[in-house]
């Protein structure tokens, strides 16, 4: 089993449901009783790691088949740059197109290990349509506060799903509404016995322990040895914090010899953690979100300082992507390598690249860059990509014409 651990004041905490420190507000770690784990391979897909989750009985497990996403190697972006060892993580292969359903499947399962019967969560995307996903699994009921603006297509995969989803007017551009908003679902969740799920370390550490499997995947994939270098896309900070606590956790129990150096991806205006990486400070909210990748877009992020410490630890750096480079690698990803992603995915291809022109990177480390979510997700860039170009219209008979 588990206790829970502050990461600020180091203090242990005996009830395990608690999501921050009481002492000081510290985000909580979770901390397993030995170094060394069993895999249960019985357990469906990332279950398989269920000795490193927040799980009492299996006969909890909400399950749609998250995780075992594949890890393919470049076959010809690595190339055309000199760097043969390039993996992509395809994580856009999970239920619902993205890596936030590993978290859902944590989250949800443990909801219902609580006894708890409903979700309520902000998203204005990926997150949302995770857990809506597993909650109709479950036969929960799901409340969702989303933005004004949140993009329609991303909404309607929600609401597929069928949790109630409403707009919370100014939400996503008034500092004032989103401490309002998420105070105010915390509220609402004591009064019904409900559970808070948002996909970061600082409000849901029981759920984001979800994450880190991909760093064990990852290992496993690589023929039992971790990478030298990992490119994760960052907007909260969670997923990359949790990946490197999955390296750390699979190092402690003797299955690979090193670790890898990480390295946080944010998009180029409005990359506050970056900022802070390269001016040696904490994190600080900005003000105007210039950057349009959805996803990764945030002024505000709640694990911050988390991912500064862990890119200290790992020896890793931060960079950030322009926009117009980021739309570039999604094609690149589409029309070189056959990988359909969202923009936000496509921020670490655009990394990789640029490290290895400035000579960051020398070439011969065996790099991974995760891919978080599918293409379908931001419908708007698919269109981007592709729609604006004229499609010819030919005679059934001119297809004779057609050549190389
Ligand atoms: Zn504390």
């Amino acid at each position: 089993m588990f206790q829970m651990v502050c990461m600020t004041c180091g203090q242990t905490c005996s009830d395990v449901s608690l999501v921050a420190c009481p002492h000081d507000g510290g985000v909580l770690d979770l901390r397993y009783d030995s170094e060394a784990f069993p895999l249960q391979p019985h357990l469906p897909g990332m279950w398989r790691y269920a000795a490193r989750l927040p799980l009492t009985d299996p006969k909890h497990i909400v399950s749609l088949g998250e995780g075992d996403t594949p890890m393919v190697q470049s076959s010809q972006l690595g190339a055309d740059i000199d760097l043969p060892q390039l993996y992509f993580k395809n994580e856009g292969l999970n239920p619902t197109g993205s890596y936030k359903d590993r978290i859902a499947s944590v989250g949800i399962t443990y909801l219902r290990q609580l006894g708890r019967s409903a979700w309520a969560a902000t998203s204005s995307g990926n997150a949302g349509a995770s857990l809506a996903a597993y909650g109709a699994r479950a036969g929960v009921e799901g409340y969702l506060f989303t933005l004004e603006s949140a993009p329609r297509a991303k909404i309607a995969q929600i609401m597929s799903y069928g949790p109630q989803v409403m707009s919370v007017k100014r939400l996503g551009y008034e500092p004032a509404a989103e401490i309002a908003t998420w105070a105010n679902i915390a509220a609402l969740c004591d009064a019904n016995d409900w559970l808070m799920l948002i996909t970061a370390r600082s409000n849901s550490p029981q759920a984001m322990e979800g994450a880190k499997t991909i760093a064990y995947e990852i290992c496993q994939q690589l023929d039992g040895e971790a990478p030298d270098v990992v490119y994760v896309p960052v907007g909260g900070g969670g997923l990359i914090s949790c990946i490197w606590k999955g390296f750390k956790e699979w190092h402690a129990a003797g299955r690979i010899s090193r670790l890898p150096r990480m390295v946080a991806v944010q998009p180029l205006g409005c990359d506050p953690i970056t900022q802070a990486w390269q001016a040696g400070r904490p994190v600080e909210p900005i003000e105007d979100c210039g950057g349009a990748v959805s996803g990764i877009s945030l002024t505000s992020p709640p694990d911050g300082d988390l991912v500064l410490q862990d890119l200290r630890e790992s020896d890793g750096w931060a960079l950030s992507i322009a926009d117009e480079d980021t739309y570039r690698a999604q094609s690149a990803l589409a029309s070189r390598e056959g990988l359909f992603v969202e923009p936000a995915a496509a921020v670490v291809w655009a990394a990789a690249r640029a490290d290895r022109l400035s000579g960051r990177l020398s070439g011969n480390e065996q790099v991974v860059a995760l891919l978080t979510g599918i293409g379908f997700k931001d419908s708007k860039a698919v269109q981007r990509m592709s729609a604006e170009e004229p499609l010819p219209l030919i005679e059934a008979d001119d297809i004779l014409d057609i050549g190389p």
